[in-house]
């Protein structure tokens, strides 16, 4: 049962789709009795392959899943079942609106220009088309102003032949649950759905799931904490880890103090130590700011980074193993117990979200459970 690539590979990365239903289920226990819980698997779930999480959150009942373009939700649409509604946030561009409904996909309509759209082509094919309809309640990213939507629910023929099935808005800063911009967007959300009476209402994202059940409304929208990154900052994480990244040594030696490692001679050996190659690097989403800040673990050693990131390697600083030596080809740990993505994230001076949309082409892939 060896695979060829799990030795051929640099590194491998192992997600754990057990973990992904785990945290669905998680998710859906806080929701109140009648909401619902999506999954949002936009950038081919967080870079963990939405053809096999998708089909694990189908597991777990989800019936409601949301992607960014349309042509991620073209490739989707096929893993997962008929009736489950797929969203694309982004919207339809003029030419390819008739794509969305050859596949059965809900557009996200973001401005009065998309309504228009949606509905000329609703005129055109003379039938009902579905889709959700965005409220800007205050990141001003995407989405109609409260004026726009004030303008719409006075003139309700602009909305002709389209099922509104969600009005829908964004949480600027969920994550920080004493910042007053929640509340601010809630007042504003609910202004805007008592717009359309009877409309169901989609709001919170993952960090948005705790605020707490007043943000909940018909459909809930996770997609970080499905895959483990901490939904609230400064509390501790209830997620389950989804992903472990481990890459292999390729070689090690012994340096003397003053001895200086990788490109622009960054870090300078402070004694007699053990450098050791990692065949892992910035082509592979090491992101390069976790030169001489990140690390990696060996079993519950830390080895930090010396040096800076390379493209296809990384050096530790594994002196600290003492007479446990590495060997060539032994696995060191990049993301996992000791090192869970938000403290890799930390130490990069970002967010799990781009370490985990970092991760790159060239794992071996291996995925448990599902
Ligand atoms: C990405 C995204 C989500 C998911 O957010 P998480 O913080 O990952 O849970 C939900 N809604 C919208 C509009 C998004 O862009």
């Amino acid at each position: 049962m060896l695979d060829i690539r799990e030795v051929s590979a640099g590194a491998l990365l192992t997600i754990d789709l057990d973990a992904v239903r785990a945290n669905y289920r998680l998710l859906r226990e806080r929701l109140g009795g009648g909401a619902a819980c999506a999954g949002v698997v936009k950038a081919d779930a967080y870079g963990l392959g939405a053809s096999r999480v998708a089909p694990a959150l189908v597991a777990e009942g989800c019936r409601h899943f949301f992607v960014a373009h349309l042509d991620e939700a073209i490739t989707l649409r096929p893993h997962i079942p008929a009736d489950a509604e797929l969203f694309v946030l982004h919207g339809v561009n003029p030419g390819v609106d008739s794509d969305c409904v050859a596949h059965g996909i809900t557009p996200v309509l973001n401005s009065l220009e998309q309504i228009d759209a949606w509905t000329s082509l609703a005129r055109s094919l003379n039938r009902t088309l579905a889709a959700v309809v965005q409220v800007d309640t205050g990141m001003s990213r995407l989405g109609l102003s409260p004026r726009e939507m004030a303008m719409l629910a006075g003139d309700r023929s602009r909305l002709y032949g389209v099922d509104i099935r969600f009005v829908m808005s964004h949480l600027a800063c969920a994550e920080r649950q004493d910042h007053p911009m929640n509340a601010e967007q809630l007042e504003r959300f609910e202004i805007a759905r008592e717009l359309f009476p009877g409309v169901p209402g989609c709001f919170a994202n993952s960090s948005g799931i705790f605020l707490g059940r007043e943000y909940h409304f018909d459909l809930v929208r996770p997609g970080a904490a499905l895959y483990g990154v901490v939904p609230v900052v400064g509390a501790a994480n209830p997620m389950r880890p989804v992903v472990r990244l481990q890459a292999r040594v390729i070689q090690v030696r012994e340096v003397e103090g003053g001895t200086r490692v990788g490109y622009g001679a960054s870090w300078v050996a402070p004694g007699r130590c053990r450098i050791a190659t990692v065949s892992a690097g910035y082509a592979d989403g090491l992101i390069r700011s976790l030169g001489n800040r990140g690390a990696a673990w060996r079993g519950g050693t830390k080895l930090p980074i010396a040096g800076v990131v390379s493209m296809d390697t990384i050096t530790l600083d594994v002196t600290d193993l003492g007479d446990r030596p590495l060997e060539p080809g032994a696995l060191v740990d990049l993301i996992g117990e000791h090192n869970p993505v938000d403290v890799v994230a930390e130490a990069a001076g970002t967010i799990g979200y781009e370490i985990l949309t970092s991760l790159g082409g060239r794992y071996h892939r291996h995925y448990i459970g599902g």
